[in-house]
């Protein structure tokens, strides 16, 4: 049997939890369904430790503190985790397909840019290296271990910044010649260990755990690549994620929910925030999702 809840919010990131927020302010019937088995989004899955510093009102904030944040103003009664939108149909009312079959007179769609795995560092045996990490909720038990970084971004930059500052035995390692994130962020870091262009070609596992991973020059095909064995404690890998976006029947501009730009709706009663909508000048940013959560409420209540 389909139950029938007021608002259905698609998505437990940032948008999700402040438009839960704002429902949950007046008391009204919602229900948050979120596909992973955690709340926050991107944010606390790439990168939890981040100062944010561009909502209005708030100076600095960690983003793993902003979304207990925002949990904390919600009824988790109205929340279901490993609960992925596999199907809506639009209707009146419209028809949400996840682990139940619901109904819903409003659907908020917040599913960002999709629900998401770590993209893996692509080397054998790797499920069976259990410190292999792809996220970082705390630096503390990483002080005077043996790290491996990989990636390119700024946030394997700003990894490799933190760390180089309570271990002198950090390794960034980069497949291209140049890093794609703020190079800058690591300029002062004298005992980081960079290794550029390299890729990772194996690692040695001995009691479930990587002992050391061995890298592989990137050179040309006529010249030999040279290999590095790195012992490690750890090896923290940060290549982005592998996202897979919802196929909602609405329209899209590639990845992304098309909405009319004056109150974001995208089909009657069905409404896209945050990082899942499109619009002209968009900006996928915490900010911009509140403002456009706040406007969708005036709206809908
Ligand atoms: C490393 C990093 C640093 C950043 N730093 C900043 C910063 O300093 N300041 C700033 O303003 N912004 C920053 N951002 C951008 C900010 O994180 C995003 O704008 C914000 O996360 C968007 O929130 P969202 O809820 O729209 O989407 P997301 O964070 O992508 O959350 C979407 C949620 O929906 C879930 N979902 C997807 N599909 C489904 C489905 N079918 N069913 C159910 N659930 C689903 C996902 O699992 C996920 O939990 C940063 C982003 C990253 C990655």
């Amino acid at each position: 049997m389909q139950k029938h809840v007021s608002t259905i919010i698609v998505g437990g990131g940032p948008a999700g939890l402040y438009f839960a927020s704002l429902l949950e302010k007046d008391k009204k019937d919602y229900l948050l369904l979120e596909a992973t088995e955690i709340l926050g989004g991107q944010l606390v899955k790439l990168y939890p430790e981040k100062d944010i510093v561009d909502i209005s009102g708030i100076e600095v904030i960690k983003a793993k503190d902003y979304i207990s944040f925002l949990i904390s103003k919600l009824d988790e009664r109205k929340i279901c985790l490993n609960n992925k939108v596999k199907e809506i149909i639009p209707g009146s009312p419209i028809i949400v397909k996840a682990n139940n079959e619901y109904t819903c007179d409003n659907l908020i769609v917040c599913s960002g840019l999709g629900s998401s795995t770590p993209r893996p560092l692509g080397v054998e045996k790797e499920s069976e290296a259990k410190n292999i990490l792809y996220k970082l909720d705390d630096f503390s038990f990483l002080k005077d271990k043996k790290v491996a970084i990989f990636g390119g971004g700024d946030s394997a930059l700003d990894w490799a910044k933190h760390l180089s500052k309570i271990s002198d035995n950090v390794s960034l390692i980069h497949r291209r010649t140049e890093f794609r994130g703020n190079a800058n962020t690591i300029k002062d870091c004298h005992n980081l260990k960079v290794h550029l262009p390299f890729v990772p070609d194996h690692i040695n596992i001995e009691n479930n755990k990587a002992k050391s991973i061995t890298i592989r020059e990137v050179v040309s095909e006529e010249n030999e690549p040279k290999y590095l064995e790195i012992a490690v404690d750890f090896i923290l890998v940060n290549y982005g994620n592998i996202a897979e976006v919802p196929d909602f029947p609405l329209e899209k501009d590639g990845a992304f929910f098309k909405v009319n730009p004056n109150d974001f709706s995208a089909s009657k009663n069905i409404f896209v925030i945050g990082d899942a909508v499109s619009y002209e000048n968009k900006k996928r940013r915490i900010q911009p999702l509140i403002d456009e959560a706040n406007r969708v409420y005036k709206l809908i209540s």
